[in-house]
């Protein structure tokens, strides 16, 4: 996890520290789900600490804007974009980090939608604590994935912002397809070859292993209007939408005619 810095260009500020004896054991309580709150210390009043851009940790650097694993009561880690790093003027070494969280679906009020996938998280607007730089797991790589836009992702993504304060979903994705929802990143989108609409594999029954890359497809509404039919069989290529790296899976479930 832990990084070479770049001694050419070392960061204004940066600060050096060594964990402590007991980080190793309360990482452990923690993934054991042992009574742990990494989050107990009460931070110095604000006139006795100092803003710095970086901070270094095992010799790895962290910088305000970067997202972070922080150590968590759950079984899981926590997610969070490190807005301010403040360290006491007397001691340096203690750091203090104020952290934007991330949720995950199952957090937010109303739960896990439909179109959430797995790796999938929401920023939250208005939930920000101040932790002790001991919490600090790692560094944690969360991509945005802006809908629309083809990327290939692996690991942590978030689409929408939400705000914790009135437990509300603050982003509006975009929606495809006859149930009227976003796009879930886990499960294939395809294209209508007529309309160019999107629907979702799984709501129109599409087989993946049904059909060949330069078949044409077309949607339930436009084969009730009976396009395609006496074209012979060329009509322009199929798309096949995905935006989770190796995540994409064809439906189980069998066309129904
Ligand atoms: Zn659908
Ligand atoms: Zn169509």
């Amino acid at each position: 996890m832990a990084a070479a810095v770049d001694a050419a260009q070392p960061p204004s500020n940066k600060r050096r520290l060594s964990t402590g004896p007991d980080e190793e054991t309360d990482e452990n309580q923690a993934m054991q789900g042992q009574p742990h709150n990494p989050f107990k210390l009460t931070p110095p009043a604000e006139a006795e600490l100092f803003d710095f851009k970086a901070f270094i940790l095992d010799n790895q650097e962290y910088k305000i804007g970067e997202n972070l694993s922080i150590l968590s009561t759950e079984t899981e880690p926590y997610y969070g974009e490190l807005l301010r790093i403040q360290a006491m003027k007397n001691d340096r070494r203690n750091v203090y980090l104020t952290m934007r969280w991330f949720y995950r679906p199952h957090e937010i009020i109303g739960g896990r939608r439909p179109y959430h996938g797995e790796n999938e998280l929401l920023k939250s607007v208005d939930h920000t604590d101040r932790i002790h730089v001991a919490s600090v797991i790692g560094p944690c790589h969360i991509v945005n994935l802006v809908p629309g836009a083809e990327k290939e992702i692996t690991g942590f993504y978030w689409r929408e912002e939400y705000t914790a304060v009135k437990g509300k979903i603050l982003t509006e994705l975009p929606r495809y397809c006859t149930c009227s929802l976003p796009e879930n990143p886990d499960l294939p989108l395809i294209q209508c070859d007529s309309c160019e609409k999107w629907f979702h594999a799984d709501c129109v029954g599409f087989v993946m292993e049904e059909f060949k890359e330069e078949d044409p497809w077309y949607c339930p509404e436009c084969e009730d209007a009976g396009v395609g039919e006496g074209s012979g069989g060329k009509g322009p290529v199929k798309k096949q939408h995905k935006t989770a790296a190796g995540k994409a899976k064809p439906t189980k479930k069998q066309a129904s005619k």
